[in-house]
């Protein structure tokens, strides 16, 4: 157990639901199982109240509600789920507060009720603005209601606003991404994420490539779209602050950044998983079953261990022990892809000594390779690390 503790966490809040499931996605969440959100929602304050109590109240300075669509909720929910949030912990004054939204999921009066709930930032699911790709990829929405949704969450007062993009598509050409480019360059958002599609096992999509239906996604055709959003967003002023995230001033996104810094957060709702101090641990995948289970109430004490507290909230399924070296190989490569890096004094203050001490010889090599650089007393990528990320962090493990 290292020095950290769980008196101050972030909080993720899984939403299962999905009017439709995209056909490259392999998150936990369900289409047509509408008729299960009345109880959801109950089961979820259990399980927030639950935490609120076993961790005795703990300050939580990030929320993040995910999935799935949250705003495929009603809005109701959404008041419901944030009340129980704010009675179970300690809110910190000015903790940031995202939900995930879908383009045509919400209208003016919806955004009202989650500024009230104390929602602060939103995070719109937009993937792209061609039309054609949109279709392809399953997606609900066409590009201008893409742009008229995002226009709504400006106007209603949302100030941190993030648009999700990806690359790297079946049929998607550099033309049609530099024309993506050119939309979002117009809406000029304060946040973005870009993520290269991956083929995840079992989706159809994956199973229409390997049939043939559908074209491979080309690697390299991917990574010229990469450098393109690179040049593109470093002329428009924002900061390249992760691998796949970009931000004006101010505008990073906390809540994930508690992950990149390998920081404890309680994830609650089926699947979800969570990290405190020597643990990660995942909840159970079936929103029936956690909705049967939320039902019992549990025994709990105050005086028990992090590993017992888990222990007795019903709906874990799996709990991992994280030793030191896994917690450290973790925090580097998870830290190393925020362009502030690795602070070398904020890790030898929880791992008793800085990173050259651990991993001395692999430091060196990824320097001489030109992947890494020491700086004002922080260990960075370069250019060519960002390019080669998951090499370089696999040498940590
Ligand atoms: S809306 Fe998001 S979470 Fe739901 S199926 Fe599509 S990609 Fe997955």
């Amino acid at each position: 157990m290292t020095a950290q503790d769980t008196r101050r966490i972030s909080l993720y809040v899984h939403v299962p639901f999905c009017e439709t499931k995209c056909p490259y996605c392999d998150f936990n969440t369900y289409a047509r199982i509408e008729s299960l959100m009345p109880s959801y929602i109950k089961a979820l304050v259990a399980e927030i109240r639950l935490w609120g109590q076993l961790l005795s109240k703990p300050t939580v300075h990030t929320v993040f509600l995910g999935g799935g669509t949250p705003s495929y909720l009603p809005a109701e929910d959404i008041e419901t789920v944030m009340s129980a949030v704010q009675d179970a912990f300690e809110l910190e004054s000015g903790a940031e507060v995202t939900m995930e939204a879908n383009p045509g999921d919400f209208d003016a009066g919806k955004l009202k009720q989650y500024l009230a709930a104390g929602v602060n930032r939103l995070s719109i699911g937009v993937q792209s603005f061609d039309d054609d790709l949109l279709q392809k990829l399953g997606r609900r929405h066409s590009a201008q209601g893409a742009i008229d949704a995002y226009r709504m969450a400006i106007d209603a007062g949302f100030e941190n606003v993030s648009i999700d993009l990806m690359y790297g598509l079946p049929y998607q050409s550099p033309e049609q991404w530099e024309s993506t480019l050119d939309a979002l360059s117009n809406l000029n958002p304060p946040h973005v994420s870009m993520y290269c599609l991956t083929l995840e096992g079992g989706t159809p999509m994956e199973r229409w490539v390997k049939s043939g239906q559908m074209p491979e996604p080309d690697p390299d055709l991917a990574a010229d779209m990469y450098l393109a959003a690179q040049e593109r967003m470093k002329a428009q002023g924002y900061r390249h602050y992760e691998i796949s995230n970009w931000a004006g001033v101010g505008m990073e996104s906390r809540h994930n950044l508690t992950y990149w810094r390998n920081q404890p957060y309680i994830g609650v709702g089926p699947g979800a998983h969570s990290y405190l101090p020597g643990y990660r641990f995942f909840n159970l995948k079936s929103p029936r079953d956690y909705i049967d289970i939320m039902q019992a109430t549990v025994d709990h004490s105050s005086e028990a261990g992090t590993k017992e507290i888990i222990q007795k909230m019903p709906v874990v399924e799996t709990i991992e022990d994280i030793d030191k070296d896994l917690e450290m190989a973790e925090t580097m490569m998870m830290g190393l892809r925020l362009d502030t890096g690795i602070e070398v004094r904020d890790f030898n203050e929880r791992f008793g000594g800085p990173p050259s001490a651990y991993y001395g010889e692999t430091l060196d090599e990824l320097a001489s390779l030109g992947l890494l650089m020491s700086e004002d007393g922080c260990l960075r990528l370069t250019h060519r690390g960002r390019m080669m990320g998951n090499q370089v962090f696999s040498r940590f493990f």
